[in-house]
């Protein structure tokens, strides 16, 4: 997505450990106009699938995911991180690295909101090493709903987990991918 591109070139920030700040419209202020703008890319991506629900982790996936199911008129369930006691019932759950935090954290999902019949996408902010993507697939299948697909707003490809989760099979469709990054600039995948 060429305007995600441009955006990420004008507004975002590279900071050390290969972290890209993006707070000006994604993780911390939310462009809501821009963020619209992706939902209707996501729409185009999947419009054919018959997708039934949307799938995030919170909290900076659920604007991205809240934006798409608006233009796709789709419910959005979002998974709760380390917060099990207002979860209540039956639950998914998958366990979580993050390497930019170096903490482990637990996802869940009541099973009231995932069932077998549902067709997932499953949408993020950013997706680097895949862990959270990982823990989400994993809530699917225990709910032996069917995965369409994976979309993240940014993907930093140099860091190996979409090309990872493609090759595994999963259909991963991110709006921007970035190859390579530095304080000196950014590359996109072409
Ligand atoms: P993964 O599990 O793919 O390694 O990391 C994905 C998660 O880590 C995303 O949900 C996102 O919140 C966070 N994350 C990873 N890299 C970045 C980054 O460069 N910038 C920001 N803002 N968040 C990131």
């Amino acid at each position: 997505m060429v305007a995600l591109e441009q955006k990420v070139l004008r507004e975002g920030t590279v900071l050390e450990g290969h972290v890209l700040k993006v707070g000006s419209f994604l993780n911390q202020q939310l462009d809501v106009d821009f963020l619209v703008e992706m939902g209707r890319e996501i729409d185009r991506i999947y419009k054919n699938d018959g997708v039934t629900k949307l799938l995030t982790v919170e909290s900076s996936g659920i604007a991205v995911a809240v934006a798409a199911g608006t233009v796709m008129h789709l419910p959005v369930v979002f998974a709760k991180k380390n917060k099990t006691s207002n979860v209540s019932g039956d639950i998914y759950s998958a366990m979580v690295h993050s390497y930019t935090h170096n903490t482990d954290y637990k996802i869940v999902v009541s099973k009231d909101y995932i069932s077998r019949d549902d067709k997932i996408v499953i949408i993020d902010d950013f997706l680097a090493n895949g862990k959270a993507l990982e823990g989400l697939i994993e809530i699917v299948n225990q709910a032996g709903a069917t995965l369409v697909g994976a979309t993240c707003a940014i993907e930093k490809g140099f860091q190996g987990g979409g090309d990872r989760l493609r090759a595994q099979g999963i259909r991963v469709e991110s709006l921007a991918i970035i190859d390579e990054m530095s304080p000196e600039g950014i590359a996109f995948r072409k």
